[in-house]
């Protein structure tokens, strides 16, 4: 296991041709049907750029950290903390990731890079323990040195993750996501918004002029849309269940609301029809992809009826596309819920089992 700095090995050149065959060949695939999949369209944000991304010998670089999961909570509490760690050691154990391939950011993020989107009052409270009961209670997780240690490390490994797919083209984390983070205040399970931060922070450094956040968690991306309504360097996409929390929800750049009980077929269309379209007009540098498994029709906060084949093709359709359009993707667990920890943890871990083959496909 590295503790990470992206080290260079050989370059190699994401072909014109290979890209633009696979996104078609995987829309064909799809659903068993064209979803207004338009190659043609592909081919025109092709023309912008070859995208180089270094070759990683070790294979897709996967981000985690020991303090993911290591706050305790009652096993009465709605929120899965234990799932980081579930999701680590099933990709472990299924060998879906190698000890080599692992990431663990070592530096938390700073006052000042959590500043550039939170209000640093608010940031400085939860770090002391001194937020509002009224404010803990709007998060949902009780308040401990360790819950602080694990928040900050959860947006260092997001941060991580978003490098590494800077220069890989293609990087997972083992959590992330934190989409309810608004700048003064954190809701449903998010304190700080791990998506807006690394964003600017990205911006800020010049490494990126543009960020697409692509959010498919069955909850709008609330947070990240209100942070980020007048950053023009950064376009909010939230594809969500219409009915589902927030009740008010923000206006992302691009929102997509969902009737309840969709099934595969018609969402996975959904994503086919404005995901290349997004790319074509907007021109990330970087796709942030928030792959909340809370869709899934065994969820038990989702509204919408994907099955485990529906999940799966979904991570391989935003991979597909979004490098067949040259732009590296950094991909975040997001939501999901259920007692069961080993079914949620196998859902999540299609993220990875995706990732590892367009990883393969891309790269070698
Ligand atoms: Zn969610």
């Amino acid at each position: 296991m590295c503790v990470s700095s992206c080290k260079a090995s050989r370059r190699r050149v994401c072909t014109l041709q290979g890209s633009a065959i696979r996104g078609h060949q995987f829309a064909e695939q799809a659903g068993g049907r064209e979803h207004k999949f338009d190659p043609a369209l592909l081919l025109s944000g092709l023309t912008r750029q070859f995208s180089t991304f270094t070759r990683n010998e070790a294979g897709l670089p996967v981000v985690w950290h020991p303090a993911y999961s290591a706050p305790l909570l009652p096993s009465s509490h709605r929120f899965p903390m234990k799932i980081f760690q579930t999701i680590y050691d099933r990709l472990l154990e299924t060998k879906v990731v190698r000890p080599e391939q692992v990431h663990i950011p070592v530096e938390l993020p700073s006052m000042e890079q959590m500043s550039l989107v939170h209000d640093p009052e608010y940031v400085r409270e939860f770090c002391e323990g001194t937020l509002s009961a009224a404010s803990l209670r709007r998060i949902g997780l009780p308040w401990s040195p360790v819950l602080v240690t694990r928040t900050l490390a959860e947006v260092a490994g997001t941060l991580l993750t978003a490098e590494l797919a800077l220069e890989y083209g293609l990087a997972c984390n083992t959590a992330g996501g934190t989409h309810h983070a608004f700048r003064d205040f954190g809701s449903g399970f998010c304190i700080i918004n791990d998506l807006a931060v690394t964003s600017a922070v990205l911006l800020e450094r010049g490494a990126v002029s543009r960020v697409l956040i692509v959010d498919l968690d069955v909850h709008q991306g609330d947070g990240t849309a209100a942070i980020l309504a007048h950053e023009p360097r950064v376009f909010t996409m939230s594809v969500h269940a219409a009915s589902n929390f927030p009740a008010k929800k923000q206006r992302s750049d691009l929102d997509v609301p969902l009737p309840d009980g969709l099934a595969d077929e018609e969402y996975l269309a959904v994503v086919a029809d404005h995901l290349p379209r997004v790319l074509t007009d907007f021109r990330p540098d970087l796709v942030l992809y928030d792959a909340g498994v809370d869709p899934h029709k065994d969820d038990s906060l989702g509204r919408l009826s994907l099955t485990d084949a529906g999940l799966f093709q979904r991570e391989r359709m935003v991979f597909d596309t979004c490098l067949a359009f040259g732009v590296p993707v950094a991909a975040y667990v997001g939501g999901g819920y259920s007692t069961d920890l080993d079914v949620l943890a196998a859902r999540h871990c299609f993220l990875h089992q995706a990732a590892t083959e367009v990883y393969a496909h891309h790269h070698f």
